[in-house]
């Protein structure tokens, strides 16, 4: 199949170009290095820099592709409480061009790579589709819009979309910004240079960490299940994790004697978090299969970043 690949030079979508490429798969990519690498595709990927919201450029990519993944996107959740115009130019505004330039060139399928941000805070666990999102960031408002808009307008132009809400994925590649980085990497990063652990709270915030390898399945098998338009479906690893846990397990994997320091001046955001993942496994067969123990060692063993 010929696949595009939004936000291609990603975390994300470079682990599923390079999937996409070793089964044989033509593979297209876009992405405007905002914080992309485009070192980490394949020589068989067809790299393109560009914006999300460049319809000509959009246009020439998607000639003779069966199918889009919608991965570009500005992620990070502090970032988007201070810039959410930009949040949502790329964000939701990005989503709409890329659903014209697919409604003019008469592409089939998109899958979009929503968050489980969008279930924000909730009284029952695990969560499952159904339930009213309560999104408590601009990015969360952001994959909830564009849920809604590929959905909606998705089906008015007889394309076919399906939105995975992702919840905490990691791996190796994982972009590690300075400031305000994801967890995982972070404690990998503390872990293996002798650094302290701090955690947000308390640490007894909890988190579903889905191995990035998890999620590429996913997004493979939603390139072709049937019966799975218009849905949403969460991708997780359906095990709740705390952070301090997640700590712990980081310090085991890495051998690493560094402290765990709780900073109570910072929040920790949603207090639970774990996926029901009842419908990915009916709909995409999906089945996750590297417990967090043996994800993390294979982060640490696959990314020279943390090499001591
Ligand atoms: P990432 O930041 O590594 O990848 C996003 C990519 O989009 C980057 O390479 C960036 O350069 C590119 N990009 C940003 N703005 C662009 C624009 N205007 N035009 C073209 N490219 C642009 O993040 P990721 O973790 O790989 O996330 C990929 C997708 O999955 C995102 O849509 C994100 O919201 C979603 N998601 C990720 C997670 C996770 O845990 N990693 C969880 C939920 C949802």
């Amino acid at each position: 199949m010929n696949f595009l690949i939004t936000g291609a030079a990603g975390f994300l979508g470079s682990t599923l170009a390079n999937q996409l490429a070793r089964e044989g798969h033509q593979v297209r990519g876009l992405d405007d290095l905002s914080t992309g690498d485009p070192q980490a595709l394949p020589p068989d990927v067809h790299f393109t820099r560009g914006d999300v919201n460049d319809r000509p450029k959009l246009w020439t990519l998607l000639q003779e592709v069966d199918c889009v993944y919608h991965l570009a996107a500005r992620v990070s959740v502090p970032e988007s409480i201070l810039y959410p115009r930009e949040y949502n130019a790329t964000n939701v505004g990005g989503t709409v061009s890329l659903m014209e330039a697919m409604r003019d060139v008469g592409i089939r399928r998109v899958v979009l790579a929503s968050s489980g941000a969008i279930y924000g805070e909730q009284e029952v666990q695990p969560l499952a589709e159904g339930l009213t999102p309560r999104p408590r960031s601009p990015y969360a408002v952001s994959k909830l819009a564009a849920e809604y808009y590929v959905r909606t307008i998705g089906s008015l132009w007889g394309i076919e979309t399906v939105a995975l809400r992702i919840f905490n994925a990691y791996g190796p590649g994982q972009h590690l910004p300075p400031s305000q980085p994801p967890v995982v990497p972070y404690f990998l990063k503390q872990a293996t240079r002798s650094g302290s652990l701090v955690l947000h709270g308390d640490g007894n915030q909890t988190r579903d960490y889905v191995y990035v390898d998890d999620v590429v399945s996913a997004m493979i098998a939603a390139a072709t299940a049937p019966g799975i338009n218009g849905l949403v479906l969460n991708v997780g690893s359906g095990v709740e994790t705390s952070v301090r846990d997640l700590a712990r397990l980081a310090l085991k994997v890495a051998g690493s004697g560094s402290n765990l320091v709780a900073n109570a001046q910072t929040g920790g955001g949603v207090s639970r978090m774990c996926a029901n993942i009842a419908l990915a496994e009916k709909k995409l067969n999906y089945k996750p299969s590297i417990p967090l123990e043996e994800g993390l060692r294979l982060t640490l063993q696959r990314d020279a970043r943390f090499k001591k």
